[in-house]
């Protein structure tokens, strides 16, 4: 059989008030390009809004080592654009554009972007999650300029310099990690005593001769004109201030949903996180949402892209429900 490539199917989906969209993505993380492929399988050619970076905030990360199916591990950014291309092969169609608002009043449900507004009549959202900022004098100032959300960004720019890592959950070690091909030391500046990250990735950190740990301080300021030059930390015990002279500042700790358009819309925890139900259904009959905008604990390659199977499952039985037809089997 053919399949039909995204340009075909783009004949028949405009997503205008005339033919409005069955299924649109909203991300193109795990969790939305795993719902695409089903959604795609199902035969709705679902055009996903990538937002900036088509694989999410997966793609970013060097190696994945705990997806399952790759023993090796694989490069994030080579992870995303498998599933990129197995959502495309099906007709899954991609877009380079963000959605800037919706309109989850009426139906077909309406999103405005940067460039266009798209109309239709499943909204699968999986925008999910951006890094969580220190929020302290220079912090964003100096973005870009020695302040860093992604060490395999930019690493590279940190040969032979040395850089302090902020945060002690598996992102910070796992990132210092990775810091430690580039950079001739690594301080890992945590608020406590014990860090929150697994055993593995401690021992790993442990044993770098590279990698080294001021815990119980936070950072009170980063310093430098026209880039970093510097850290001002404080002991939270003792109170004890001082300085850290250093080139690079990589923040690591935590994320927060990228929900802010649905507020007010959808039903939302206090920390901004969509709440699901387990079909992935919103409180707007017709929204699903999967990945890290609706999970603050597991927020896996893996977990995120079940998730989306799991919302383009329950769109495809939702959808079928109001064409009137008897869900008979689930799609293949
Ligand atoms: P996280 O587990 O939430 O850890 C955030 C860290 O930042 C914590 O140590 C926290 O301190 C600290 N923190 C939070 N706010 C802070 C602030 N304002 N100032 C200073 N420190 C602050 O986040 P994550 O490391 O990004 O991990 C997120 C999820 O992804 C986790 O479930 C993690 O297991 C998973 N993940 C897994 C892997 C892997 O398996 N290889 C890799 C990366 C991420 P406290 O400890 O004091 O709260």
């Amino acid at each position: 059989m053919e399949i039909p490539t995204g340009a075909e199917k783009q004949e028949t989906h405009k997503g205008d008030a005339a033919s409005p969209l069955d299924v649109l993505v909203l991300g193109s993380g795990p969790a939305g390009l795993a719902a695409a492929l089903y959604a795609a399988r199902a035969d709705r050619a679902p055009l996903v809004l990538s937002g900036q970076e088509v694989g999410g905030q997966a793609s970013l990360t060097n190696t994945i080592e705990n997806y399952p199916g790759f023993p090796d591990g694989v490069p994030g950014a080579a992870l995303g654009e498998l599933f990129r291309k197995q959502a495309e092969r099906f007709g899954a169609r991609m877009e380079l554009d963000s959605a800037t608002g919706v309109d989850l009043r009426s139906w077909p449900f309406r999103v405005k972007t940067y460039s266009a507004e798209y109309l239709s009549r499943v909204l699968i959202i999986a925008t999910g999650a951006s890094p969580r900022k220190l929020a302290v004098p220079g912090e964003q100032e100096l973005v870009g300029r020695g302040v860093s959300y992604c060490a395999t960004c930019d690493g590279w720019f940190f040969k032979g310099k040395e850089v302090v890592v902020v945060g002690g959950g598996d992102s910070a070690l796992e990132e210092s990690l990775f810091l430690t091909r580039y950079a001739t030391r690594v301080t890992i500046v945590h608020r406590r005593k014990e860090l929150r990250a697994g055993k593995i990735l401690l021992e790993r950190a442990k044993r770098s001769p590279k990698v080294s740990f001021l815990y119980e301080t936070v950072i009170d300021g980063i310093q430098g004109e026209s880039a970093v030059d510097g850290v001002l930390v404080r002991n939270v015990r003792t109170g004890e201030q001082g300085a850290i002279r250093t080139q690079g500042v990589f923040i690591f700790i935590g994320q927060e949903p990228n929900s802010a358009i649905f507020r007010g819309q959808i039903e939302m925890d206090a920390r901004g996180y969509v709440i699901v139900d387990a079909h992935m259904q919103t409180s707007i009959p017709g929204v699903f949402a999967a990945g890290e905008i609706a999970d603050p604990i597991f927020r896996q390659v893996a977990t995120s892209s079940g998730a989306g199977v799991v919302a383009a499952i329950s769109a495809e039985h939702w959808l079928a429900e109001q064409e009137g037809e008897r869900v008979l089997a689930r799609p293949a």
